[in-house]
């Protein structure tokens, strides 16, 4: 079922804390294709770090993570989320989920599982409302990520960060349907620490969901993305999400790098913040 690939210091055989699962589908991207090459662009960039993550005084070699490697999953977006969802009975219970994408049409499926398992609340970074019902003829769209979330009774609550874009569709139904979403104009205004204090209020949870779309943060930061939008958060906005939101989240997935379209810097960026992940749940736990 997997392909044999390896996070750095992913060595763990049992009992593993963290697992990690590629999910390298990219079949209904929107503008420009490549996610499927995310996953091992990101453990690649893996190696580029020192096991000691300094800013949680943690090093990651000390910890059970484990690898799975990527998932087969095909073009159909139904058997890949069918795929996505079977992956679970790889993942030792108690174990934290990193999945590395993958355009972000694999959210769905995993917030699914999880939901069914425990009591959780959804928190999306990302430029985009993805609240279409439909998109290139398919509901399991990447543009459809945060409606599919919301269609998921299980989830408890659900808020998005660094929204800049969407038709005026989407804005009618977010406001229709009372959706929580920040903008990446708030965060630059109030900062990320308050927003996220907001945000968690309006989920409602104890226990959270994140999955960051990369390109909520700018093309500056993050050019290697599917759909690269302007006025984004910075690499410190997205950091200091993760350093709030870990401690209380249930698993994580990190989607929409294409690292065809920059120099490294994306993938870089996606391993060192999943690394960051890690040391903060770890150290703030
Ligand atoms: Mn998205
Ligand atoms: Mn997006």
């Amino acid at each position: 079922m997997f392909q044999l690939s390896n996070f750095a210091d992913a060595n763990a055989s049992e009992e593993a804390e963290f697992v990690l699962v590629g999910a390298p589908f990219d079949a209904t991207t929107s503008f420009r294709p490549g996610t499927r090459c995310g996953p091992d662009a990101i453990r690649q960039a893996s190696y580029n770090f020192e096991t000691f993550e300094s800013r949680y005084g943690i090093d990651l070699s000390d910890l059970r993570i484990l690898d799975l490697g990527n998932l087969e999953l095909g073009s159909d977006p139904g058997l890949a989320c069918e795929a996505i969802q079977d992956s679970f009975a790889f993942i030792p219970e108690g174990a934290t989920p990193i999945f590395l994408g993958g355009e972000h049409s694999i959210t769905p499926p995993i917030v699914k599982k999880i939901a069914q398992s425990s009591e959780i609340g959804v928190i999306v970074l990302d430029a985009h409302l993805d609240l279409r019902d439909e998109y290139g003829g398919t509901k399991m769209s990447h543009a459809c990520a945060s409606r599919r979330i919301l269609d998921i009774p299980e989830v408890k609550g659900y808020a998005s960060i660094g929204i800049r874009s969407g038709s005026s569709e989407e804005y009618l139904y977010a406001k229709e349907q009372a959706i929580h979403y920040h903008t990446s104009e708030e965060v630059r205004e109030k900062g990320m620490g308050q927003v996220l204090k907001v945000a968690l209020e309006e989920v409602g949870c104890k226990r959270i969901y994140l999955s960051i779309d990369f390109d909520c943060l700018d093309p500056v930061y993050a050019p290697g993305v599917g759909n690269p939008e302007p006025f984004g958060l910075t690499s410190w906005d997205v950091r200091e999400a993760i350093e709030v939101l870990a401690p209380r989240a249930a698993g994580l997935d990190i989607n929409e790098i294409a690292p065809q379209y920059d120099s490294g810097q994306t993938a870089i960026l996606g391993a060192k913040l999943a690394r960051e992940f890690i040391a903060a749940k770890v150290a703030r736990m």
